[in-house]
């Protein structure tokens, strides 16, 4: 667009994707502004999600493998659990990310703009912030402005013993009963590290599954561990009601393996996540917003206005970091002049609960109902000697391989670590690897990622008889 613009960019949002954008554009000579509601940058992800979340689930994994640790003849005591300590080495931990991308929005003179933004023309924005309101102008946009928590109507929301995960996330204290509602990744991630630290954990899921997505063999080991875990798994059951009394939040459910009331100290609900497209004034630029609140873009991140992008979350599934975080890259090229566009074939999924369990491109489930023609490798880790020395050998390692060229076509790994190793899959299938590329490809001995190898060459024959 021609004109004279307070900024050649301005960004909405500063989660992985708004600051992603901002840096790249920035660093690509435009002088960008990165608008931002909360004081802290670095979106849900450094403040409220996966930064966090995975500084407590390391916590809970060091508990969980210290008291592990007496079949192997060493016995430690009972874990004192100082929960202001944890907190605090939490918060510091979020306080070193957040700080060094303030810092390197200064370095690269990234313009910083606290605020709630609202756009009033397809080319400004209003920004409202402690410091009164204040309007620009910029000739391109970057709308990165995330997703929030969904909520279930009819729960008592004004009491604070029901919490969304920024809630769990603050750790009040250390319910003795805790009720996760949905079994997807947040949830379960979360129930973890309240099981660690002693809470009794329930977890309710209205599908016959958990971790909806993966594919059930892989999930089935963490499934296995966890029932014997958490308190109770009621899967196919919903919860109906919630009343606050003195003595705990009772809870109504439904479904054959709930029972028909019980009361927990606090509530967490997880059943997904809701993008932000309609509070942002979206309709006054003229950006599209379907009626969940989610921006239709093409592949270079636009959305029906040319000059206007919108990046992450909001975009749509699947709602993670590092998907946000290309998409800004993409973004921020275009408005640069770049022909650049998003071209991922796959975006690995992690869950960071113990064991991991990490998939990247099609599930079996999905080649079956898509009908593709497909071979597979599978490698059980209690025939790798790292997981064995490790005292963990539950986890397992899945290739699917196009039949006809042989090449990769998805992963999938259950087991400690295993949202490291699915990052070679990944490679491999952008990469257009075939089986015989991965088996041959030297790993070395003895680590997890052996197995992947190992995978691929029982596709390939070359390895039978495991046991
Ligand atoms: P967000 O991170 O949502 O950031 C949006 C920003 O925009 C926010 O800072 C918000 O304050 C700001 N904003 C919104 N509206 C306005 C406005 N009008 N004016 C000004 N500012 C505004 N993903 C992973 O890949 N790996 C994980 O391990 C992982 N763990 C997670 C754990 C939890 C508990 C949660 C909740 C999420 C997790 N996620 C994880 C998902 C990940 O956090 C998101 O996919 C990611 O943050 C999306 O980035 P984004 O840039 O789209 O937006």
């Amino acid at each position: 667009p021609e004109g004279d613009f307070d900024y050649e960019v301005m960004v909405l949002g500063s989660g992985p994707g708004g600051y992603t954008a901002a840096f790249r554009a920035a660093d690509l000579g435009l002088k960008t502004l990165l608008v931002e509601k909360d004081k802290s940058l670095g979106g849900v992800c450094l403040n409220v999600g996966c930064i966090p979340s995975k500084a407590l689930l390391h916590s809970a994994r060091v508990i969980d493998e210290a008291a592990h640790m007496s079949e192997h003849g060493i016995v430690f005591g009972t874990p004192e659990i100082q929960i202001d300590k944890l907190r605090d080495w939490k918060d510091s931990v979020v306080g070193k990310l957040t700080g060094g991308i303030r810092q390197l929005a200064k370095a690269r003179k990234v313009e910083v703009a606290q605020g709630t933004g609202t756009f009033i023309d397809p080319h400004r924005i209003r920004v409202e912030g402690e410091e009164g309101t204040k309007e620009y102008s910029f000739r391109y946009a970057v709308i990165a402005a995330g997703s929030r928590p969904v909520r279930i109507p009819g729960f008592p929301y004004e009491d604070s013993r029901l919490m969304d995960s920024t809630g769990a996330l603050e750790m009040a204290d250390i319910p003795e009963r805790l009720l996760v509602i949905g079994g997807g990744i947040i949830g379960l991630e979360l129930g973890t590290v309240y099981e660690a630290l002693g809470s009794k954990v329930t977890v309710v899921e209205l599908m016959d599954r958990l971790m909806v997505g993966a594919d059930r063999d892989m999930v089935r080991p963490f499934e296995k561990r966890m029932r014997k875990k958490f308190e109770n798994i009621y899967l196919n059951s919903k919860v109906t009601g919630m009343t606050a009394k003195d003595d705990g939040l009772h809870v109504t459910f439904e479904g054959k393996e709930a029972p028909d009331e019980a009361v927990f100290d606090r509530v967490l609900l997880s059943v997904g996540r809701s993008p932000n497209g309609k509070l942002i004034g979206a309709e006054q630029a003229g950006v599209a917003v379907d009626e969940r609140g989610f921006i239709a873009v093409d592949n270079q991140q636009r959305t029906n206005v040319p000059h206007i992008f919108a990046i992450g979350d909001i975009v749509g599934q699947p709602m993670l970091a590092h998907k946000a975080t290309h998409e800004g890259k993409v973004a921020a090229e275009v408005c640069a002049g770049h022909k650049s566009f998003f071209d991922a074939r796959v975006i690995p999924s992690v869950a960071y609960t113990d064991p991991e369990v990490a998939w990247v491109g099609v599930t079996e489930e999905q080649a079956k109902e898509q009908g593709i023609d497909y071979g597979k490798g599978s490698f059980p880790w209690a025939a790798s000697g790292r997981s064995l020395a490790m005292g963990r050998s539950e986890g397992m390692t899945k290739m699917l391989f196009d039949k006809k060229s042989g090449r990769i076509i998805g992963a999938a790994a259950v087991g400690t670590n295993a949202g490291e190793l699915i990052a070679e899959a990944g490679l491999a299938i952008e990469m257009g690897c075939d089986a015989e590329d991965i088996g041959l490809t030297v790993h070395a001995h003895p680590t997890l990622s052996e197995t992947m190898a190992f995978a691929a060459e029982v596709f390939e024959g070359t390895i039978t008889d495991l046991y």
